[in-house]
């Protein structure tokens, strides 16, 4: 495999940041990997990982001289991290992200870097409910989609350098604007990770005995709400703090479609219910023939 970057600095090294440089060494993608992170800990794990060349809490520092910068930690350190790397970074170096919102990652980053860079924010829709260097492979982000969400007047080979990556760690690209991303996410991925961190705050509040019952019969469904509900809570935070509006909208939306089923229920309207499952069931069937499940 041919290099792609000199140098890389990675901002971040949790799950999305050492799957991305475990793909990056593996098949030698960069010549130099400058690892940053906010604890002493993480960065001497990524040194015994083997995902780092050089370590410094300083994103500066990793920033200086790197042809590629990719922040990779949760949306609230953003603005932080831009004005703590602007100085560092080289005329013409890219700068891209792999967070969840795009609008707020644009809003933090892009008033903060110097005109001299080309800001590919970037979010690759993969992952799992582990967080920490230790818990990323290689093979998080195949046949999974990376978005783009570079604005209209970015330079167009830097965006393509950005996809390529994204390419060689076996994504598939999509281009959208960062407003269509964050609506479209926040139904797909957001919503879902309220309900089930909903669902599972639920079954705390049970008396003792039913919570038991809970854990003992949770392979009828509740398993599979517990695993989204254990996803990072900081990350998290982050995400429904800067989707807001997009969120809102949808729990909107889905409230009154709760009523409706609520309805249904206590109105024995069973062809109401059978016509949404038969709907859904649909869609399960489309996620599969689309490789995504
Ligand atoms: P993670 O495993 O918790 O890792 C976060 C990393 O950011 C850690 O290395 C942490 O260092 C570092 N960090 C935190 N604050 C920092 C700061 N102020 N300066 C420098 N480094 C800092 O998180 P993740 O799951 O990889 O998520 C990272 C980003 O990817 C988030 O923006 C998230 O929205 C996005 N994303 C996540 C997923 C997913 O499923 N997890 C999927 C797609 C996109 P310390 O360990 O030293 O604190």
């Amino acid at each position: 495999m041919s290099i792609l970057f000199d140098r890389i600095a990675l901002v971040g090294i949790g799950l999305i940041g050492s799957s991305l440089v475990r793909v990056v060494r593996r098949d030698g993608l960069a010549r130099h990997v400058a690892v940053a992170a906010r604890t002493q800990a993480t960065l001497d794990k990524a040194v015994t990982l083997g995902l780092a060349d050089s370590v410094s809490l300083d994103p500066a520092e990793a920033a200086r001289d790197a042809d590629l910068v990719v922040i990779a930690t949760p949306l609230g350190a953003y603005a932080q991290v831009a004005e703590a790397i602007a100085p560092a970074l080289k005329r013409g170096a890219i700068v891209t992200d792999v967070g969840s919102v795009k609008g707020s990652a644009i809003a933090d980053l892009a008033p903060r870097l110097p005109g001299h860079v080309h800001l590919v924010p970037g979010h690759p829709v993969a992952g799992t409910e582990h967080s920490g260097p230790e818990a990323g492979f290689p093979e998080l982000f195949q046949n999974r989609w990376t978005i783009l969400t570079p604005a209209k007047d970015c330079d167009a080979a830097a965006v393509e350098r950005v996809a390529e990556l994204w390419r060689r760690c076996g994504s598939r690209i999509e281009i959208m604007d960062a407003e269509h991303h964050d609506k479209v996410l926040a139904i797909t991925s957001h919503l879902p990770h309220l309900i089930a961190y909903t669902i599972v705050g639920t079954v705390t509040d049970l008396e003792q005995a039913t919570q038991r019952e809970v854990i003992k019969f949770a392979a009828s469904g509740f398993r599979d709400f517990t695993r989204i509900a254990a996803s990072d809570p900081v990350m998290w935070r982050d995400v429904f703090l800067t989707n807001r509006e997009a969120v809102l909208e949808m729990l909107g939306r889905l409230t009154e479609d709760l009523a409706r089923l609520q309805r249904a229920i206590r109105w024995g309207e069973g062809e109401v219910l059978q016509d949404l499952f038969t709907r859904t069931r649909a869609i399960r069937r489309g996620i599969i023939d689309a490789g995504q499940a």
